[in-house]
Order: C-alpha cells, then sequence, then structure tokens
C-alpha cells in the first residue's frame, strides 16, 4: 500500500513548528543559502526538471513558469504568492502556513532569486486572522534572522475575501488597490502582471514545495509519483470521515488508500459521493475509488485534480442539497463581470432550489442542464466554469435522485418526507 510521505509536513507535531527556531532546528534556510550561491538559470533548470506543477488547480510546471519571465529586460520583476485559499473543501496552504510559514518565506527567497525579482508578495484572505498574524511574525522574524531585506523584500498583503481574488489576475487588480476582477489575458503575467511587470503568480504549497528539492535535488522529488505528477501533495480529507485532516502522499495515490490510512469512513455508513478537487470539479462515487490521484488519473476519470479537496459525503446526504449549497456559494461569490456566470449562477440558485423543494418538474432539470451548457466555455473565467461541475455530474450519476425530489414533491431525505416516499432513494 502507497504510504504517507511527509515532507511539507514532516514537522508539523511539532509543537513550536512555526518558530523560525524550529525551522532552523529542522535544516530550514540551508537551502535559500544554496540557491542564493547558484546562477538563477540553473534554479529554474533544477525546478523543471524536478518536475513539480502548480498545486493551485491548473497543474501547470513550476519551473516553467518561471522560465517564461523575459530575463535582461531591464524591468522589475515580481514574484505574487497565491495565498488566497478559498474554494469549498480546500484546507491545505491554511494549516501549512499555521504549521509552518518560514517554507513558504524560504520559497519566497529560492523563487525571487530565480526569476530576478527583488520584490514578493504573499495575498492572503483577510478571514484568516489567525495565520495573518503568524506570517507577519514570521516575516519578522526573518528580516531580523537577516534571511530577508538583503536584496529580497517580503510583504504580506491581506484581501478583504473574495473567491475571485484566487484567480491570479483578479488577485492582481486586486493587489493593485482596484476591484478584483479577471483580466483579458493575453498579455499573461509572466509579461504584464502585477504593475504591468513580469510577474510569477503561484499557490503557496507550490512555493513552499521548493526549498526541498533545492535541499533534495530534482531526482529525489521525481523519484516520488507517477510519470507525469512528480512529488508529495497535501490531500485534505473532510466530511463523513472518522478522522478528517490533511494528509501528504505522493501523487497517484488513491481515496481508498487515504480512506484506508485515514480510518476511513464514519462507522455504519457507506461512501455516496466525493470531490476530488474541491466543489468546482466533477462528482465522483464509490466507482472512483481506485482512480489515481494525480492530474492525469483524475482528468482521464473525467474529474480534474484541483486543490486535491477530498470532500466525502455518506448515504445520509441529499445530493440535490449539497449541489445547491455550493451553486449558491458560486452564484454569490460571481464577480459580475461578464452575464453568462453573473446572470446564468443566478438562475441556477433559483432551479436548483425549486429541484429540492420537490416544486420543479423534468423540464426544469432540462433547463439546469441547457443553462449549464451556456455558462461552461462562455464564462470569462473558471468561476463560471466551475459552477456548472457539480451539477452536471451530479445529474450524470444521481439523476434518479433528482426526479426522487419530483414525485415526491419534497426532499426524500426529509425525516417525514421520506417515510412517504419508500425506496425513493436507493
Ligand atoms: Fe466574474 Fe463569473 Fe465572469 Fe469570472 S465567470 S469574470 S467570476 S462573472
Amino acid at each position: 500500500m502507497t504510504k504517507l510521505a511527509p515532507v511539507l509536513s514532516a514537522h508539523w507535531d511539532e509543537k513550536d513548528s512555526f518558530t523560525i527556531e524550529a525551522y532552523t532546528r529542522n535544516g530550514g534556510y540551508k537551502a535559500s543559502k544554496k540557491a542564493l550561491a547558484m546562477d538563477p538559470d540553473a534554479v529554474i533548470q533544477l525546478v523543471k526538471d524536478s518536475g513539480l506543477r502548480g498545486r493551485g488547480g491548473a497543474g501547470f510546471p513550476t519551473g516553467m513558469k518561471w522560465g517564461f519571465i523575459p530575463q535582461g529586460d531591464n524591468k522589475d520583476h515580481y514574484l505574487v504568492v497565491n495565498a488566497d485559499e478559498s474554494e469549498p473543501g480546500t484546507c491545505k496552504d491554511t494549516p501549512l502556513l499555521l504549521a509552518n510559514p518560514h517554507v513558504l518565506i524560504e520559497g519566497c527567497i529560492i523563487a525571487s532569486h530565480a526569476i530576478r525579482a527583488k520584490h514578493a508578495f504573499i495575498y492572503i484572505r483577510g478571514e484568516v486572522t489567525h495565520v495573518v498574524r503568524r506570517l507577519n511574525q514570521a516575516i519578522e522574524d526573518a528580516y531580523k534572522a537577516g534571511h530577508l531585506g538583503n536584496g529580497i523584500e517580503l510583504v504580506l498583503h491581506v484581501g478583504a475575501g473574495a473567491y475571485i481574488c484566487g484567480e491570479e489576475t483578479a488577485l492582481l487588480d486586486s493587489l493593485e488597490g482596484f476591484r478584483g476582477q479577471p483580466r483579458l489575458r493575453p498579455p499573461f503575467p509572466a509579461i504584464a502582471g502585477l504593475y504591468a511587470r513580469p510577474t510569477v503568480v503561484n499557490n503557496v504549497e507550490s512555493i513552499a514545495s521548493v526549498p526541498a528539492i533545492i535541499e533534495n535535488g530534482a531526482e529525489w522529488y521525481q523519484a516520488m509519483g507517477t510519470e507525469k505528477s512528480k512529488g508529495t501533495t497535501l490531500y485534505s480529507l473532510s466530511g463523513h470521515v472518522k478522522n478528517p485532516g490533511q494528509f501528504e502522499a505522493p501523487l497517484g495515490i488513491t481515496l481508498r488508500e487515504i480512506l484506508e490510512l485515514s480510518g476511513g469512513i464514519r462507522a455504519g455508513h457507506s461512501l455516496k459521493f466525493w470531490t476530488p478537487g474541491g466543489s468546482s470539479t466533477p462528482l465522483f462515487t464509490a466507482q472512483h475509488l481506485d482512480v489515481p490521484l494525480d492530474y492525469e488519473g483524475v482528468s482521464a476519470a473525467g474529474s480534474m485534480l484541483g486543490t486535491k479537496a477530498l470532500q466525502i459525503f455518506d448515504e445520509t446526504t441529499c445530493v440535490v442539497r449539497a449541489v445547491l449549497r455550493w451553486t449558491e456559494f458560486y452564484k454569490h461569490e460571481s464577480c459580475g463581470k461578464c452575464t453568462p456566470c453573473r446572470e446564468g449562477t443566478w438562475w441556477l440558485v433559483q432551479i436548483l432550489r425549486d429541484l429540492e423543494n420537490g416544486k420543479g418538474t423534468e423540464a426544469d432539470l432540462a433547463k439546469l442542464l441547457d443553462l449549464c451548457d451556456n455558462i461552461m466555455g462562455r464564462s470569462f473565467c473558471a468561476l463560471g466554469d466551475g459552477a456548472t461541475s457539480p451539477i452536471t455530474s451530479s445529474i450524470k450519476y444521481f439523476r434518479e435522485e433528482y426526479i426522487a425530489h419530483l414525485t415526491l414533491g419534497a426532499c426524500p431525505f426529509d425525516p417525514v418526507a421520506s417515510t412517504l416516499f419508500e425506496g425513493a432513494i436507493k
């Protein structure tokens, strides 16, 4: 059986893991010293060779992204770390920053050196004040120790809290002081990002993975994971499981293995559906327990690895209600820039509410799918597309549950209504 492989989470169980003393005691800030003595292009090549891919959802090769920054252009370059974690079910960057903020700071130093940036920014959600405090302290300590301030400045920017600011160009607008809305691309951030200067935007986990790669080498990292998805990653397990939490394992582990390692589904219950990468990725069911959780495996099975947020639901959950709650979230977080998403998500909620209350018709189900079809691929950014994923996939796997709501005229999971319609739900 595949074993858990703590690299990022190696020292999380030490009481003082978040302090600079603990980080240094465990070998921290050696990798940045090593990287700063290297040619920046050699650092980029090493990260390319490691096979590290972006952990924020898209899975784009990190070293290649760094390589897109034009060199010798006499312009300021910027590194921006996306710590605006807010996908429902995703909880990896927040625990990482609480347990070990210095690994991100060290990753920022290495990445800034590689792309020849003198300024790095961490953009974080304002709601997570405890993480903000911890990061601020860590940055202060890193300055005092001389790791920062000697050619590389690091600024923590606290956002007001909007899911759309996790989209890299909306994040850049917000960082510049504008309303956070996605930008038209091209130009891509590598050419015209923050303040119209070449910019790399990376997820927290991606940058935090870099110090260990510099320290141990590309081959060490490549030896973990699968052919095209290298290394280890943090899977967030939540919902109807015995032991929810973060599990760091090589890419390619399956949900069955993670459940075995984590104590399984709560006693007396069985798996009904789950998300492989957060609520904007198409749902999976028990038939997908053995899908390798890497970029290729999940995609081949019809979903996306996304942020590796494994939300587990057992047979007591009404899938229509769960999908409605997620859709309400997307309607609320739609930034309003484009019509398919702004208007479409509003209509999705109205129709889903009716269906969940048993007031809809089969024609509404067809209308729901038609709406999804008109949002998917026609929205300005991925939020619109993502909003349709739980709807279309839930109808694909649980159409009879939607129909049961209509037949009963109520939610079959309602304790009173269910007695009137025995057998509606398998
Ligand atoms: Fe804004 Fe939604 Fe359009 Fe994205 S898809 S730009 S979030 S309205």
